[in-house]
């Protein structure tokens, strides 16, 4: 046996104990019985530890070395190793001390954050949000930076990604999308969506939603979709992935929630069969995969074409909403609304709320914003590019789970993905030419074949820059992106 195939033996046994853990947790967030939640973070923290221990074993690192010297250029399983080698410098360069000391201020600072947002009590989370951030500088020196000690934590999320790319991205996004939001809120012909909420059968929402998203190609062979609270995708073989979705008061929470999870899920289930249960298979990073999850939900889900085709069964489905005409849909559909609340967000407004994050956790990180002023810095800047100031810190800084986590540097992917998901749509209509015609007519093949080929079967064969310049001939920006915005609500706002 050549050591490239021992090292893939060791990876797959480290597959099966990470799959464990992933199938555990999607049990823990659709059907767990609340009594089971204490075993569960056992079981889970054993059997992650268990995970950790075998990849990072010398006999793991051995074989890594061993089949370096037995690949040849351009070939998959030099692609394995690279992955495989990044895993291990992200897993290996942090002390286990300081992994552990992470892991208990998490479960401590989620606990105190649930209690603080429940009581709008700033004061009561600000200790674990200055010790998170003090483990992220030490979490950031240990993993090393060319420049800027953001990149460091930026990295783990999105490969190769800086803060001057995301100082750039948001540089050329600010004034334009802060004077769309402006306009329509002025100028624009006033939308209302008040006749999206109401009660909805659950039963009826499930099928409808399933209907969705196997239309446009997710494949239920290979997959289901259960409800939870906060949806989401995980999986852990090709064939074998989940979406999640949720009901709730809005109509479009359970439809564009399932279109977005089934964007994450058709990524999954599009990775190449021998890869499966390889750390080359799934998704390349966390700005790509958003970019697919973004295109099926903004670009494909929100689009008159869409409804053109699916509107009738709509209706059929919930007669109350017969009185829609089309273009009355259409525009309710994406109303654009500065709110408080980022999940809630439009896709206008949106990469607002990421900009806010950025700035701040950039500033906490650097300490040249104390932890005690940032309810302030928060509310100043949501005036600003929002034009709304939180009335409490519920519904301010206190809203997002990552900090307590300390996911830090994570939040800029949301809006990569954003500007992504135009930049290679524009690609594939180069391509596939006349989309709204083949999704009027609901035929989505030509081009869920057109992503399948491009970016899914590439699995995380390239890094995300490299792949972002195979499928779009250039490094992400944001002039498509600001282009289609322009494009679409100025249309919807009669501006
Ligand atoms: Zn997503």
């Amino acid at each position: 046996m050549s050591n490239v195939e021992r090292l893939k033996n060791r990876l797959a046994d480290f597959n099966a104990l990470t799959s464990a853990v992933a199938i555990m947790e999607w049990d823990q967030q659709t059907y767990m019985p609340r009594g089971g939640a204490a075993a569960r973070a056992e079981h889970v923290g054993i059997l992650s530890r268990m995970a950790h221990e075998m990849f990072t074993a010398d006999e793991t690192q051995k074989l890594l070395e061993h089949a370096k010297g037995e690949t040849r250029d351009g070939t998959d399983e030099q692609a394995l190793i690279r992955v495989t080698q990044r895993e291990m410098d992200l897993r290996t360069k942090i002390p286990a001390s300081l992994v552990e000391e992470k892991s208990k201020l998490s479960a401590l600072a989620h606990e105190a954050w649930m209690v603080a947002r429940a009581n709008n009590d700033f004061a009561g989370f600000a200790p674990y949000i200055e010790k998170m951030f003090d483990i992220a500088r030490r979490e950031a020196e240990y993993l090393g930076y060319k420049e800027d000690i953001y990149d460091a934590l930026l990295d783990q999320y999105e490969e190769g990604a800086t803060s001057a790319d995301v100082r750039k991205m948001f540089g050329d996004l600010k004034g334009p999308n802060i004077q769309l939001i402006k306009d329509i809120k002025e100028r624009g012909k006033p939308v209302d969506d008040s006749g999206l909420y109401g009660e909805w059968d659950e039963r009826k929402q499930r099928e409808f939603t399933e209907k969705l998203v196997k239309t446009i190609g997710f494949d239920f062979n290979r997959g289901r979709q259960d409800t939870a609270p906060h949806p989401f995708c995980t999986g852990w073989s090709v064939g074998d992935i989940r979406l999640t979705t949720r009901f709730k008061p809005y109509v479009g929470s359970a439809i564009f929630g399932s279109l977005h999870e089934a964007g994450h899920g058709m990524y999954e289930q599009g990775s190449p069969t021998e890869w499966d249960l390889t750390p080359l298979a799934g998704g390349v990073s966390l700005g790509l995969h958003e970019s697919q999850s973004r295109t099926w939900e903004n670009i494909v889900g929100r689009s008159k074409a869409f409804w053109k085709r699916f509107l009738p069964d709509l209706q059929t489905t919930f007669p109350q909403l017969k009185s829609y005409d089309l273009n009355t849909w259409y525009r309710s559909i994406n109303k654009v609304e500065p709110s408080f609340i980022r999940v809630e967000a439009d896709e206008v407004t949106y990469n607002m709320h990421i900009l806010v994050r950025f700035e701040i956790e950039t500033d906490l990180l650097k300490e040249k914003l104390k932890v005690k002023n940032l309810p302030e810095a928060w509310n100043a800047k949501y005036t600003e590019y929002l034009g709304v100031t939180p009335k409490t810190d519920s519904e301010g800084c206190l809203q997002d789970v990552h900090w307590s986590g300390g996911s830090i540097g994570y939040f800029p992917t949301y809006s990569m993905g954003n500007l992504l998901s135009y930049q290679i749509w524009n690609a594939l209509r180069k391509d596939v030419g006349d989309t709204d015609a083949l999704i009027e007519k609901g035929e989505f093949q030509p081009i869920l074949s057109w992503l399948q080929k491009k970016i899914y079967s590439q699995g995380r064969r390239y890094t995300p820059k490299d792949l972002v310049m195979r499928v779009t001939s250039k490094p992400m920006g944001a002039e498509d992106y600001l282009a289609g915005l322009d494009a679409k609500y100025k249309e919807i706002y009669d501006l």
